[in-house]
């Protein structure tokens, strides 16, 4: 099962709170501005605060969807994961992309205020620089970050216990428990992967890109539906999202190839 169950309410929450911190910073965002619109009269304190604000939040939330992620995962191949690696795992992606999503959100919402100001000196419509003002902090991006980045930490927290699986398949303790559960029952790994010895061939998985979620499905996605990394790697090299707004997930499965 690719998909995060309730993703549609993670999504809202995410884009809830950052809602709410957007809207009081985009007051004080206007006020800072002053009667005559100059980036300068905003203090570094100021787009510092902003990004200390979202950031909490976000690395919160992101934790929680990549632990969901790898959680479902686990269970989909049934495989257990250690509680304390995985939560360290959570930690330290979440903080990594929600900084480098935030370089990038700071940078755009300087130049988009830039933009916004340069129009105000040219029409001094205040009503047109405050829409503007409400697209740099307001429920478009809260909505945009909330779905791509539910998508990202998702996709990160899969691909994390899809990895942790094959690095167990692989290892001598699976090889064990493969004996054992021969002798007791069924095996819960593929059959075709142990040699007439015992022996365990390579086991690996195939991530195939899906696009069910994706409502709709944009020009990026399209192909990259049912392929597998070879092809969805070049244009999304760490898998979903390939774009803002992105709802994709990758499938796995165990991969017919033997090494
Ligand atoms: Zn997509």
């Amino acid at each position: 099962m690719p998909e995060l169950a309730n993703r549609d309410q993670h999504e809202e929450e995410l884009s809830a709170v950052l809602l709410g911190l957007m809207d009081q910073q985009r007051e004080r965002l206007d006020t800072l501005l002053g009667t005559q619109p100059d980036l300068e009269n905003v203090p570094g304190s100021y787009w510092d605060h902003l990004r200390t604000d979202l950031r909490g939040p976000l690395i919160n939330k992101l934790i929680e969807i990549y632990l969901l992620g790898a959680d479902q995962q686990a269970s989909d191949l049934d495989h257990t994961l250690s509680p304390s690696d995985i939560a360290a795992n959570a930690l330290v992606w979440s903080s990594g992309h929600v900084d480098g999503l935030l370089d990038k959100f700071m940078a755009r919402s300087q130049q988009m205020a830039q933009a916004a100001i340069a129009q105000y000196h040219a029409d001094h419509d205040r009503v047109a620089m405050l829409a503007s003002l409400l697209l740099i902090l307001g429920d478009t991006r809260a909505d945009g970050i909330a779905i791509t980045e539910t998508t990202a930490a998702n996709t990160a927290g899969e691909r994390r216990a899809a990895s942790d699986y094959v690095a167990w398949a692989n290892s001598e303790e699976a090889r064990r428990a493969e004996v054992e559960n021969e002798r007791g029952g069924t095996s819960p790994l593929e059959r075709r992967n142990v040699d007439r010895f015992g022996r365990r061939l390579g086991v690996t998985l195939k991530a195939t890109w899906n696009t069910e979620k994706d409502s709709k499905v944009c020009p990026i996605c399209k192909p990259l539906d049912g392929t597998t990394e070879a092809t969805w790697g070049r244009v999304a090299p760490e898998g979903p999202p390939a774009h803002p707004r992105c709802r994709c997930a990758l499938l796995y499965s165990v991969s017919d190839s033997q090494n």
